[in-house]
């Protein structure tokens, strides 16, 4: 029978809600406030957002990051426009088509590049490859921050791209589903990262933070947020009780508590390739520089691993397992996963 773990390694968004944001809804929970985003609550969170970035950046709040990515990648496009993101994007991958949805057809167009990241020359040959009237008109570029290869952008390769972007006359949107991870990794302003390196919009990410629901759309180029209330309205992404998507930015923001918990599970993932790293015969996929660790290890381990209850997704190539952790994990849990594997590869040897 397979053993019942509280906890494990599938996705940052299998863990709960943190306190801190569970004590604001609670607190939120009282008495009757206006609808529709009016509310003391979502007014707060839009002021705490504006000071965390230090600028007067629009925000609305939406109840995923499926939404807040393709709504505002829409806000930056016509229909006959073009999207470039990594291969490996959300935007491309697990989004079902949302980003060619509500633009109403502008294409995503791929761009391939090491550990998770576009560089700047990839770019550039895209939207230098056709500048005829038959081809999709290149736009926007879509950067992920964490990576979805659990790698971070540098401040110097944002303003790299950022920079690249004006020339070519492109907007850059950044889809921060872990952009706390990379803050909390890179030890930098949240403004370095954005605004200040080019990022027009961004789409912070709260609930694998610790949220509940409810991801926030950073406009830091107003410009593009025009009639972006009708948007979401229209999309079904206006919350009526706004409060409850609002009030939980309010316990994360404030005392740097989404910086805490984003700083833990990236040393939760630390520890966990400090302790495999060393172990024969799996193999780390990429430099970890947020939460997750990506590991190449035999099928017949994976079958181990997970006959033991044990959750974690194989989606790079056939063997490629990624291993997230999240502001709940423990240095226990890594520990035991570490000694199962290490059991598993012993009772396992010698299969494929
Ligand atoms: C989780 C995630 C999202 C948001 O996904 P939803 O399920 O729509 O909330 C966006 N981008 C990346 C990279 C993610 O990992």
């Amino acid at each position: 029978m397979k053993k019942e773990r509280p906890r494990h390694f599938a996705s940052d968004n299998y863990a709960g809600v943190c306190p801190e944001a569970w004590q604001v809804l609670e607190e939120a929970n009282r008495d009757h406030q206006p609808a529709y985003g009016e509310d003391p609550w979502s007014v707060k969170a839009c002021d705490m957002i504006r000071e965390v970035f230090e600028t007067d950046c629009e925000v609305f709040f939406v109840f995923n990051g499926t939404s807040a990515n393709s709504l505002s990648l829409a806000a930056m496009c016509q229909s006959y426009h073009s999207i470039l993101c990594h291969d490996f994007a959300h935007v491309e991958r697990d989004e079902c088509g949302a980003p060619e949805f509500f633009s109403n057809g502008t294409k995503v167009q791929l761009i391939e590049g090491p550990n998770g990241k576009i560089h700047p020359d990839a770019v550039e040959a895209m939207v230098r490859r056709r500048t005829d009237v038959h081809y999709p008109k290149p736009k926007v570029i879509s950067v992920t921050q964490a990576t979805e290869m659990g790698t971070c952008y540098t401040v110097d390769e944002l303003e790299a791209l950022g920079c690249r972007a004006k020339h070519l006359g492109l907007t850059l949107h950044m889809d921060g589903a872990r952009f706390a991870n990379a803050v909390a990794q890179l030890g930098v302003a949240p403004k370095a990262l954005t605004w200040q390196a080019g990022v027009d919009i961004l789409c912070l990410g709260g609930t694998k933070n610790g949220s509940a629901v409810g991801d926030a759309v950073v406009f830091f180029n107003r410009r593009l947020a025009h009639e972006f209330d009708y948007r979401c309205k229209q999309a079904g992404q206006l919350a009526s009780k706004m409060r409850y998507l609002s009030a939980p930015w309010v316990g994360m923001l404030q005392n740097g508590v989404w910086l805490k918990h984003a700083a833990h599970a990236n040393a939760m993932a630390a520890l966990m390739h400090e302790l495999l790293s060393p172990v024969e015969g799996i193999e780390i996929l990429f430099p970890r520089q947020a939460n997750s660790v990506f590991v190449e290890m035999p099928k017949s381990l994976i079958r181990y691993l997970h006959d033991l209850g044990w959750k974690f997704y194989a989606f790079i190539g056939e063997k490629g397992c990624r291993l997230m952790c999240s502001w709940d994990t423990t240095p226990e849990d890594v520990r035991s996963f570490v000694k199962d594997l290490k059991e598993g590869l012993q009772s396992t040897s010698g299969q494929s």
